[in-house]
């Protein structure tokens, strides 16, 4: 029981690290990148299973975090395909991401 509290804590703080992670990233890549590998951190200790939104942020081999149309491109296949190819800048990895209609504000 307590130890659900934590988890839903903890999962509250990722979200605002996350959150603001996102919002520093275009004024300050090195905040951003700070606050991300907290959140990271954080979910890691108390094996919080992080949502789709924010595992798709980090990049699957160097986990660094990647910041949407700063250090990632994005590629958008055909245009009646729904999904999308994502390059991590720092380790080159790319992979796809299939859209499940949510409109992405970023
Ligand atoms: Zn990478």
């Amino acid at each position: 029981m307590r130890r659900q509290i934590s988890k839903d804590i903890a999962k509250e703080r990722v979200g605002i690290l996350i959150a603001n992670a996102l919002k520093e990233a275009h004024a300050n890549e090195k905040i951003a990148n700070e606050q991300a590998y907290l959140a990271r951190k954080i979910a890691m200790r108390l094996r919080v299973r992080l949502d789709y939104e924010i595992r798709q942020l980090f990049c699957k081999k160097c986990k660094k975090f990647i910041i949407p149309g700063r250090n990632s491109r994005i590629r958008v296949g055909r245009t009646n395909t729904k999904s999308i190819r994502i390059t991590c800048v720092k380790c080159g990895h790319t992979y796809h991401k299939i859209l499940s209609g949510r409109t992405w504000n970023f």
